[in-house]
């Protein structure tokens, strides 16, 4: 991909932008490049990437809030958290691994995206710890919202809106975003041999359990073994993560042993198998296999993902693991995406989100990444669009057809 644009300021980003407008050209918006897979292919005339507005504004451990510039390192971020023991809530996925992607991912793709892992059931998404932002409209204004401590609430929605939105409002040059102390211990308890539909019981009873369960995730049989390496015991793997003080996290995992050990074979995993793990899960290493194998990542009702999955199998050849307590199923497909086969199964069970994760280039370019709007929404989508960005600057198709 040719970058043709490498501002390093956000007065250099709204110069681009009003130059786009005078000449009435589109742009493609770029991080680190790890994610531009996601969405629907972009069809732009210039390339900006955020690389160069890079570094940490603002970091006060105490007060756990930071602001940094859009472009820099989701790593350095990490990096620095990390030295002062603390963490991001929501746990982003790397796509770089299903995406054979190269690059740094960069704090303002992390957001733009909403990327958010297996803590995000328990914790939010990326964008519930988003405080407040900066950004450049399509008509090449830096705009400000929210603000550094929660208390203001001036502009949240406008947060909320631009988190999620793929570069199709704005580009964001900066973000604000609270974090959380990193947990000392942190423990995982396998459950051995479910199927399916036992795990997604076992997991719903670990969570009415009073012991916070903040990781819930079942690993099939045809999943399991590319965990941890072959690592974790034979048989299918259900998996619930504890994280606190050590003497809490003891105390819980002996509580939570209790309530699921009647269901199958109970085996615990230290903090160091739990990080990887966990991870792996995050990434979906089991689909990160250099093909392009097409990727669902649906999100229903966390009692009704593996009915989906049994449905998709009376008529397909899918692959499936689940986290979120069930409600979040990555489906591997065997060869044709299948949108309308899984879509409507979506919608007979009730309704939910799919996205069209990853495809080869010709199904990507036919089929809807995102969950399709009723009527109503796109019109409310199109509005918002157009009072953001009224020539059609921001990535042009990645979120809806271009009109
Ligand atoms: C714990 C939990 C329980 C849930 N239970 C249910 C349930 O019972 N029933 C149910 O129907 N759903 C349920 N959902 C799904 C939920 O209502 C939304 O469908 C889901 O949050 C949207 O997908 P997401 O949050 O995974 O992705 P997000 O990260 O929010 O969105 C993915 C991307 O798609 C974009 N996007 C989102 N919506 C649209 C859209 N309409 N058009 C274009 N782009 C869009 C976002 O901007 C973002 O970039 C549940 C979700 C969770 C986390």
């Amino acid at each position: 991909m040719i970058v043709h644009f490498e501002p390093a300021s956000e007065e250099g980003i709204a110069t681009v932008v009003r130059a786009m407008a005078a000449d009435k050209a589109s742009l493609a918006v770029i991080g680190g490049n790890t994610r531009s897979g996601l969405g629907n292919p972009v069809r732009a005339d210039r390339v900006l990437s955020t690389r160069r507005l890079s570094g940490i504004v603002s970091y006060k451990p105490a007060e756990m809030t930071i602001t940094a510039l859009s472009g820099t390192p989701l790593r350095e971020i990490e990096d620095a958290l990390g030295e002062n023991r603390q963490m991001l809530a929501f746990e982003p996925m790397d796509h770089r691994p299903i995406f054979a992607s190269s690059g740094e991912p960069t704090i303002g793709g992390v957001f733009a995206a909403n990327v958010s892992g297996p803590r995000r059931y328990v914790s939010g998404a990326a964008r519930d710890s988003l405080l407040g932002v900066r950004f450049v409209n399509g008509g090449g204004e830096a705009i400000k919202a929210g603000g550094r401590v929660m208390k203001n609430v001036t502009g949240l929605d406008l947060v909320k809106l631009l988190a999620g939105s793929h570069g199709t409002l704005g580009i964001l040059t900066e973000v604000t975003f609270r974090i959380l102390p990193l947990p000392p211990a942190s423990e995982t308890i396998v459950v051995s041999g479910l199927n399916d539909a036992e795990a997604a019981a076992v997991m719903a009873e670990a969570m009415a359990q009073t012991v916070e369960v903040c990781g819930a995730a079942h690993l099939p049989e045809s999943v399991r073994g590319r965990f941890l390496d072959g690592g974790l015991p034979d048989g299918a793997a259900t998996v619930l993560r504890l994280e606190g003080l050590e003497a809490s996290v003891a105390i819980r995992a002996e509580k939570l042993m209790k309530a699921v050990g009647r269901f199958g074979a109970v085996t615990r995993l230290d903090a160091s198998q739990t990080s990887t793990l966990w991870t792996e899960i995050r990434d979906v290493k089991p689909y990160a296999d250099g093909s392009k194998k097409p990727l669902w990542r649906v999100s229903v009702a966390p009692s009704l993902g593996h009915q989906l999955v049994a449905a998709l199998r009376l008529q397909t050849g899918v692959d499936a693991f689940y986290d979120w307590q069930g409600g979040l199923v990555w489906l591997r497909m065997e060869a044709d995406p299948e949108a309308e086969l899984v879509r409507r199964y979506i919608k007979v069970l009730g309704g939910g989100h799919a996205s069209l994760v990853r495809a080869e280039d010709a199904y990507r370019a036919s089929i809807p990444s995102f969950e399709p709007q009723p009527v109503a929404v796109a019109q409310l989508s199109e509005r918002v669009r157009a009072k953001f960005d009224p020539h059609r600057i921001f990535n042009p198709g990645r979120m809806a057809a271009v009109s």
